[in-house]
């Protein structure tokens, strides 16, 4: 009798078992990607300068050609402003205040005098996995080549990476360089994920040829130069995308780590606040089939790039990951309600000259909600104020308060990592490449 009931229990169990297979899909292993993944990340790219976002002139023929095959996300925000935090929410799919990586190299140095030195900056904890070791525990080969000297191996950018080259903005064609030279490895070596960090749009702006035209006026120099500059890169991207044959077999993620302020709040730059053009970037996918054009309106943040990579490529989702899968809004006919609060979060060392800030975000339908610590407000309609001239919190301030206190609820609940610290002792050589970028006076 004992064992007949130990036999029926373990049925109840088996059946069990097979039931919740069933109904939650572990019974059904998922196929993962055949294809390779290619992130590439333009510095300093606001969206709006791009045709496919509803600029004037076509500054990117080949991104347009691309983004004409490709799910659009029209209303995409990076997590911070700078290169530092923002690209680690990129491979981390967690906010700045989460993975701690806050502080880059030429932020300290802008901030600091004593230059002859060795400087303290954040790195991604080792503990977070992104995205590059969650590919290469899937058998991806991983590549990456970065122009920006934030994006290095001290500050944790190349975890999980087989093969990674680091300059301090050597322009587009550099870049392509050591792509042409890597090429043959990257190819034997089977199914690859390749990470290219291009710089060219970041100040100093270069007047590029055939693209620039000259005009009057410090503003309008400038934004023609920084056109000029997005036409550049985008002929290198082009060359990319034809060495490597990424029209076959490959899923293409554009995007970029933050956007430039261009006047618009009567500055140049960024890391300066979390006005719209400063976070809010491009971001396409150009599937590894079905070259289909699609355009989604929802508010999504590139912390959604991680989970979304994940399941495009039949890997499981991680709770870990805060940004959320797009694979729904790129499956459905249709839109869902917008109901996502999107943050973003700026903190910025003080200097002699300039206060320590920091800055929250909360992007909520048509509506972003900016609180400067510790008590400067402001709350602009999306929809009829795209340039964020009016400041509305004045009379909308429950709107503004209930989207702070979504704010400061979440990260009072999130999973935080403990900032690490490193030190980076600097060259005489790469003082004055940072002299010549502006970085040191
Ligand atoms: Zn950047």
């Amino acid at each position: 009798m004992r064992t007949k009931s130990v036999d029926l229990k373990k049925k109840a169990v088996l059946v069990l078992i097979l039931l919740f297979s069933l109904l939650f899909g572990t019974c059904s292993p998922r196929k993962v990607a055949d294809f390779n993944i290619v992130l590439i990340v333009i510095d300093t790219l606001r969206s709006d300068h791009l045709s496919f976002y509803g600029y004037h002139r076509e500054t990117s023929p080949f991104l347009s050609e691309l983004a004409g095959q490709s799910i659009v996300f029209k209303n995409a925000y990076s997590a911070s402003s700078w290169t530092s935090p923002a690209t680690a929410s990129i491979f981390t799919s967690m906010y700045p205040f989460q993975h701690g990586v806050l502080m880059g190299l030429l932020a300290v140095i802008r901030a600091r005098r004593d230059l002859d030195m060795e400087v303290k900056v954040n790195k991604i904890p080792e503990e977070i996995e992104t995205i590059t070791e969650v590919l290469k525990r899937n058998n991806f080969k991983t590549y990456g080549i970065s122009d920006n000297l934030n994006i290095g191996q001290k500050q944790g950018f190349t975890q999980g990476f087989d093969r990674f080259q680091t300059f301090n903005y050597r322009g587009a064609e550099r870049v392509n360089d050591i792509l042409k030279k890597w090429k043959e490895d990257i190819i034997q070596g089977g199914q690859y994920f390749l990470y290219l960090h291009y710089m060219d749009p970041h100040a100093p702006y270069h007047h590029r040829q055939p693209f620039y035209r000259p005009q009057q006026g410090k503003k309008n120099i400038t934004i023609e130069a920084y056109d000029s500059e997005i036409y550049y890169v985008d002929q290198y991207i082009r060359e990319a995308f034809q060495l490597f044959n990424w029209k076959e077999n490959t899923l293409v993620i554009v995007t970029s780590d933050h956007g430039e302020g261009l006047w618009d709040h009567g500055y140049m730059g960024h890391g300066y606040t979390l006005y719209r053009e400063e976070i809010q970037v491009p971001l396409l996918f150009y599937l590894p089939e079905n070259k289909i054009f699609k355009e989604i309106n929802s508010n999504v943040s590139t912390i959604d790039i991680l989970p979304t990579v994940r399941e495009l490529a039949g890997l499981p989702p991680e709770k870990n990951d805060v940004g959320t899968s797009l694979f729904p809004l790129i499956e459905k006919t249709e839109e869902l309600p917008d109901q996502r609060h999107l943050f973003s979060y700026l903190w910025r060392l003080g200097t002699p000259e300039r206060e320590e800030i920091e800055f929250r975000s909360v992007v909520y339908k048509r509506m972003h909600y900016i609180l400067k610590l510790p008590n400067s407000r402001e709350l602009y309609n999306l929809n009829s104020d795209t340039q964020e001239q009016s400041n509305r919190f004045g009379s909308h301030q429950k709107s503004g308060r209930y989207l702070e206190l979504k704010f400061s609820q979440f990260l009072k609940k999130a999973k935080k990592y403990n900032p690490k610290t490193v030190f980076y002792k600097l060259s005489q050589d790469k003082l004055e490449k940072l002299k010549s970028l502006g970085y040191v006076e």
